[in-house]
């Protein structure tokens, strides 16, 4: 079913607050199988908002709004959907119960402007929403569907999870399975050729790549009349995904890199170590992230000057001085220190320019990656060609993850 989204607010439009409303509605409706065409943001103005509301219904048959269902005087969205729709307005027993209650129990006297809460569009299908004062409420006319929501985040989030999401429900005929798959160590355009036989032509399952922060994205969806068809069609989809990019492919289910790391670390009942110096410990940390870390990291080092990587991980000084710091022979030598040291079944250790400057001969974004188990060791070698220092930081993690992924998978 095609839809529409309008946020409406001034706030919106000031970029005070930033339209999340619209992120999550979007990603849950699609998610159902709706199709998302237009996003809108109008401020709270009654005449643009009418026109917004015509646009949005004269090419999509289910529009969502949120914001504007306050108490105060510019809280709008309701009356102009009402009047778009034909339809007077009517006090609404149960939503006045609710208010005086709300009130009550706060030891609030409730202003008269509350009172405009609790009217609601002749015909409509109310939302009752128990986490604040406003209710949503749909209302259809000429097979088209309008839903308001308030615009406060949490409140309509609430009346989401708590009476819309079913409520849609109707207009689903068919119904909609996907999987996310991600992978890493493959740019999109690169991923999109590899699995070109599977994407060109196909109109279900669907199979889409998204390029996120130094990883790639894969959505295989379909549509089926029952769920166990669409289940089976995204399966056999997976295979041929697999059989293509299976490489680079870390998760089926949408996990992070951190979270299968530590998955599998435990699965094999392996310990681990990490030895940082441009990520100054982010290694350590994303490990920590994961609950049940405890069970897999044994100890981290953060050693950023030459000393700490010759006293703390015996680092040989020769080394450094032939070399460099930042070399694959000292991220090696660090990995092996820090195993020796720790007793971990694996260690990772970096070394890198994080940028934006990088000493002369070498790049922001060159790090060397170093990993050594009971019976090998080596590294693997990072070129961002970037002088962003954050970006490079995360990228350079990630490439850790993967490193460690490598190893145990
Ligand atoms: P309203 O329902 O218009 O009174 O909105 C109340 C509050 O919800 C606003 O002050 C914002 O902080 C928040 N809000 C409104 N619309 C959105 C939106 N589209 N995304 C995120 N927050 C919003
Ligand atoms: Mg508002």
């Amino acid at each position: 079913m095609k839809t529409s989204i309008i946020a409406v607010g001034t706030e919106l439009l000031f970029g005070q607050t930033v339209n999340t409303n619209a992120a999550f509605l979007s990603d849950k409706l699609n998610h159902m199988g709706f199709d998302v065409m237009y996003h809108f943001v109008v401020g709270d103005n009654p005449a643009r908002l009418k026109d917004k509301l015509a646009e949005a219904f004269s090419d999509t048959d289910l529009v969502i709004l949120t914001g504007g269902l306050g108490p105060t005087q510019d809280d709008l969205t309701k009356e102009m959907v009402a009047e778009y729709m034909g339809r007077d307005m009517y006090l609404d027993e149960a939503v006045m119960q609710q208010l005086s209650e709300f009130f009550e129990k706060r030891g609030r006297k409730m202003a008269e402007n509350n009172v405009k809460q609790a009217y609601l569009p002749e015909g409509c299908t109310p939302f009752y929403n128990a986490s604040g004062t406003a209710p949503g409420f749909a209302l259809s006319a000429d097979g088209k569907t309008a839903i308001c929501l308030p615009g406060p985040p949490r409140e309509m989030k609430w009346l989401w999870e708590n009476g819309v999401k079913d409520y849609l429900e109707q207009f689903m005929d068919k119904k909609m399975f996907y999987r996310v798959i991600r992978t890493i160590g493959i740019g999109e355009s690169d991923l999109e050729t590899i699995l070109m036989p599977v994407i060109d032509g196909q109109s279900d399952p669907t199979v889409a790549t998204y390029a996120k922060e130094g990883e790639c994205t894969l959505r295989v969806a379909s549509q089926r009349d029952t769920i166990d068809e669409a289940k089976e069609a995204v399966r056999e989809m997976t295979e041929r995904i697999n059989d293509l990019a299976g490489d680079f492919i870390y998760s089926y289910d949408d996990e992070d890199l951190k979270e299968v790391v530590v998955r599998i670390l435990k699965e094999k009942g392996l310990t681990i170590t990490s030895a940082e110096s441009c990520t100054g410990g982010m290694f350590a940390s994303a490990i920590t992230d994961v609950a049940g870390a405890s069970e897999v990291l044994s100890s981290a080092y953060v050693t950023y000057s030459n000393e700490s990587k010759i006293k703390e991980l015996d680092v040989p000084a020769e080394l450094i001085d032939r070399f460099g710091v930042v070399s694959s022979q000292v991220a090696e030598a660090m990995a092996e220190g820090a195993r020796a040291r720790s007793g971990a079944d694996i260690a990772v250790a970096v070394t890198g320019y994080a940028g934006p400057e990088a000493d002369p001969g070498h790049e922001a974004g060159e790090a060397y990656i170093g990993y050594a188990t009971a019976d090998r060791s080596g590294y693997h070698e990072v070129m961002t060609s970037r002088n962003n220092r954050k970006w490079n930081r995360n990228y350079i993690l990630l490439r850790m993850l993967r490193t460690v992924y490598l190893l145990i998978r």
